[in-house]
């Protein structure tokens, strides 16, 4: 067995744990990924809902007193300044701003007036949307240290002598953000590798499992396809139907009953031509032997011998002769058969017509063996579909053989009959019958068993008949009684005119 073929099973199990790990380690990276995205949502949101209205409590509480505005309009820097820092003493993860009408910044003390990249103003949008809704959504708004960066916040409207404007409070601020970014990444690494250990572990088993399972049929057959190529041919799949590659494990099945079916036709085909040839090169040598015996006896004993013998000598040579051209005949008829070169042109023709024929032309030698030959139901004209050439031989076959089983004064009749959609075609004489245990081995003379049954010196006559009966898909059927007579019987399909 080749390296291929027996590392087949563990290249497939490779595979499919490849593709095992990757979809854990995606599994595990989406769900720390999820995770983290909604922890921090959940985190803001629950700041922001807690924080809502700690902007509404700057207002209500230190601008009753004091006004953030001086005289001349400008913001209060110092008391501002100062409310600014008490609070953020006590929240140091917020960030205050002091907002004009259209969002514009008018101080806040975290920001460094140095510092070009902060922005001017930040959106109104959110800031309304979140005063609306009196804090109760998630909203985001802009990050004036971070202008491109979008932060919870609590903001509230203020209207103190003449100044509107709003306080806006950034509740994740810089310092928050620190804090959060450093607890998320201690977060996320434990939550990471407790995740993937654990999802690796449960994976593993599982994997194990699934792979076990679902290469477990295949393994069978492998197993199976293995022991097959092993030379034993009874190895075949069970319960094909129910594998999980059903139409693989039936293919294998179907596959080696042909294999197994094809080896012993091969077989019995082999085993049939050794018995021909040794039977057929017996049959040649009988009547060689006689003729040279008789030639011999000619030639040696040529001036002793009287006309009559001579011309007794010379008819059996002929005989012998006369049986070995036949002989010779019908092994070639047969193993063009046998070889299946001889293709049945079908076409329709009248079997009454042949029969009519046949009968003619056997008359001659039937009634010199006083025997009646007859054409039974000759007026009807039996139409059939088949090779006309191969039945008017298969017809020839049957008469000769019944015309020479028959004593003097029987009787051979042909008869047709239309059956259905067949013509019955029946060949019977008044002979001497086949014994009932040699009759099953008639058709196949050479291809029988038991030798102590066997006569030799018998033709391939029937085996050709055979032969025949099977280039047109039908059989041949024999009912004979020892001294009573034979009938052989066969179908053709009718012609339907
Ligand atoms: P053969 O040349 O010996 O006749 P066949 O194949 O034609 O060879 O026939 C095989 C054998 O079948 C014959 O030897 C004979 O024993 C038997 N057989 C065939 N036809 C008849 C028949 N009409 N009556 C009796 N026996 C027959």
């Amino acid at each position: 067995m080749s390296k291929e073929e027996t590392t087949l099973t563990p290249k497939l199990i490779k595979k499919l744990w490849l593709a095992f790990i990757i979809l854990v380690l995606l599994m595990g990276a989406s769900y720390i990924f999820i995770t983290g995205y909604f922890a921090n949502k959940y985190s803001q949101e629950t700041t922001q809902r807690i924080n809502a209205d700690i902007a509404e409590h700057v207002i209500a509480e230190k601008f009753k007193d004091a006004s953030p505005f001086l005289e001349d309009g400008s913001v209060n820097k110092p008391l501002f300044g100062d409310l600014m820092h008490d609070m953020m003493a006590v929240n140091q993860s917020i960030e205050v701003y002091l907002l004009g009408k259209t969002g514009e910044i008018l101080y806040s003390v975290v920001l460094d007036p140095e510092d070009r990249d902060a922005a001017k103003s930040v959106a109104l949008a959110p800031i309304e949307s979140f005063i609306k809704n009196n804090g109760k959504n998630y909203i985001l708004g802009d990050d004036p240290r971070n202008p491109r960066e979008q932060k919870i916040f609590s903001a509230a409207q203020y209207n103190v002598d003449g100044h509107e404007g709003y306080i806006y409070i950034i509740l994740a601020g810089k310092k928050f953000q620190e804090v959060s970014n450093n607890l998320l990444g201690q977060y996320f690494a434990k939550l990471g590798i407790g995740a993937t250990v654990l999802t690796m572990l449960f994976s593993a088993i599982i994997g194990l499992l699934a792979i076990w399972f679902l290469t477990k049929n295949l393994r069978l057959i492998t197993q199976t396809v293995r022991k097959f190529h092993d030379g034993d041919l009874n190895a075949r799949i069970v319960n094909p139907e129910n594998s999980d590659i059903a139409i693989f494990a039936k293919s294998f099945n179907d596959m080696a009953d042909s294999i197994v079916g094809n080896m012993d036709k091969m077989q019995s085909v082999d085993l049939l031509r050794r018995e021909l040839v040794a039977n057929v090169s017996h049959d040649l040598r009988t009547p060689l032997a006689i003729l040279k015996g008789y030639v011999e006896t000619l030639q040696m004993k040529r001036d002793s011998l009287s006309e009559t013998e001579k011309q007794e000598y010379l008819q059996i040579t002929h005989d012998n002769v006369d049986k070995l051209s036949n002989l010779i005949n019908q092994l070639f008829e047969y193993s063009k058969l046998e070889a299946e070169q001889v293709v049945p042109v079908k076409e329709p023709f009248s079997i009454t017509e042949l029969s009519h024929d046949l009968i003619a032309k056997f008359k001659v030698i039937a009634e010199r063996k006083q025997i009646t030959l007859q054409l039974d139901n000759p007026q009807e004209n039996c139409l059939v579909f088949a090779d006309v050439s191969l039945v008017e031989r298969a017809l020839q076959n049957l008469i000769e053989n019944a015309i020479k089983y028959t004593e003097p004064n029987g009787k051979v009749t042909l008869s047709l009959h239309k059956k259905g959609k067949n013509v019955e075609i029946d060949i019977t004489d008044t002979g001497t019958g086949i014994p009932v245990k040699e009759q099953p081995f008639i058709f196949d003379r050479y291809k029988q068993v038991d030798k102590s049954t066997k006569k030799q010196g018998y033709g391939l006559g029937l085996a050709i008949v055979k032969k025949i009966m099977d280039l047109h898909d039908t059989t041949i059927t024999v009912l004979s009684k020892p001294r009573e007579g034979s009938s052989f019987i066969f179908n053709l399909p009718a012609y339907q005119v």
